[in-house]
């Protein structure tokens, strides 16, 4: 099996204590594609799509492959639906929840379900299976309209807005939604429009992700910028009508992020206690492993039947170490000695940078430890913005959830 290319450890702290010479991080989630088949060809999609899906033996054999492999204070255990577009197969979802819950009522656990979901097929059967489960879905929307259509489209090539518009207001039924908006240089304008129309609609939390892979140019980094801003100044005006009303998840991270940066150890869950399933069964650190290097045995960490490939998981498992990741060479260094600058980990951004994403990372460099300089750049821009309008969020309004848990979702 090919070696990922990530710094030796041996003799670090983490190695000395014994933290890496095997895996016993206990996984409390698990992200399963149940299709690797989509509806959409969305074009900057990361997802290889392919006509399989998970068959009920695999689904079943991940759920017990989650509860044998964790051990959590709270009971609490996470399964995201993911795809592909997971409502292509609504029966196997409510197949592997019905068996989830079965399960986990056995063993007096709380089981919990999320799913990512392009809304096109929301019909009442799938609305009421998102509402059986008290499955929290997440949206992936790029703007309004033109926006939305500009990337996203249909097989047939066409722009698939028309298709979710009225399935959105459906989803204002369920309790608990998110909106992924993601951005990509030519949207970026439509940003702050985008957002008002869904405040306007009744839309309580919204997330952004720029598409990082994107060709970011002067003027597309400057309408990025703008947008920001905007959004600040949307979220203030909320924030002083009604602290809880609503929010744009980034916001609240950064106020984490700046508030503790030092309490970030690693970059994210991934491979340590979050596992992703492809639809063989496979496993893999996250969701965005099985797309950018989804035919790529060096990005498997074993498989639901067999268990862990403990030295690949162990590999992921370092690489997602702040402490191992190189930096772009172009970050705001504090104190750090010559030899350690440029390290992410003495840089003043890393608390909202995203180097820690070691999918990204990987993806764009070859090596999950170094950052692609857009990282640095549009971390840059959301650091300055958040200083600039001199963003203040009293502790008192904070939630749990607002500390990120995966920066490129
Ligand atoms: S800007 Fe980001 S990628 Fe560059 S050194 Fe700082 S944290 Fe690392
Ligand atoms: S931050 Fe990156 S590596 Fe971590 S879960 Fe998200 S996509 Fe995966």
């Amino acid at each position: 099996m090919k070696e990922l290319s990530v710094p030796n450890l041996r003799g670090s702290a983490a190695q000395k204590n014994g933290r890496d010479q095997k895996s016993r991080f206990d996984i409390t989630s698990i992200t399963m594609l149940v299709t690797e088949q989509c509806n959409l060809r969305c074009d900057y999609c990361y997802i290889y799509k392919n006509a399989k899906k998970m068959s009920e033996e695999t689904a079943k054999r991940s759920v017990d492959f989650l509860i044998e492999n964790s051990t959590t204070t709270d009971g609490r255990l996470f399964i995201c639906f993911f795809g592909g577009e997971p409502l292509l197969e609504p029966e196997l979802v409510a197949l592997t929840a019905d068996y989830a819950l079965e399960e986990a009522a056995k063993r007096s656990l709380d089981m919990r379900f999320s799913m990512t979901t392009n809304a096109t097929l929301i019909d009442d059967k799938r609305l009421n299976l998102l509402k059986k489960y008290n499955i929290s879905p997440t949206f992936s929307l790029d703007g309004i309209g033109e926006a939305h259509d500009r990337h996203r489209k249909t097989i047939a090539g066409r722009g698939s807005f028309k298709y979710i518009e009225r399935n959105l207001l459906r989803l204002l039924e369920l309790p608990f939604s998110t909106i992924r908006l993601t951005v990509a240089p030519e949207t970026t304008r439509a940003l702050p429009d985008s957002i008002r129309w869904l405040i306007d609609k009744g839309f309580k939390r919204i997330s952004i992700s720029p598409v990082v892979e994107a060709e970011w140019d002067a003027a597309a980094l400057s309408d990025y910028y703008d947008a920001w801003l905007e959004i600040y100044d949307i979220q203030a005006k909320l924030l002083r009508a009604d602290p809880k009303d609503f929010r744009v998840s980034n916001i609240f991270s950064m106020h984490m992020d700046l508030k503790s940066p030092e309490s970030r150890e690693f970059g994210c869950g991934a491979a340590r206690n979050m596992v992703a399933i492809d639809s063989s069964g496979n496993l893999y650190p996250c969701h965005r492993y099985v797309g950018y290097l989804k035919n790529d045995p060096s990005a498997q960490i074993g498989n639901v039947f067999d268990g862990y490939d403990d030295k690949q998981r162990d590999l992921y498992i370092s690489a997602n170490r702040i402490e191992t990741h190189r930096g772009c060479g172009e970050g705001l260094f504090s104190d750090a000695t010559e030899k350690d600058q440029r390290k992410c980990s003495n840089c003043s951004l890393i608390g909202n940078c995203g180097s820690s994403c070691m999918a990204v990372n990987q993806h764009m460099t070859g090596n999950p430890t170094r950052p692609h300089p857009i990282n640095r750049v549009l971390s840059q821009i959301h650091t300055s913005v958040h200083i600039q309008t001199q963003y203040e969020i009293p502790d008192e309004y904070l939630e749990p959830g607002d500390a990120a848990l995966c920066a490129t979702p």
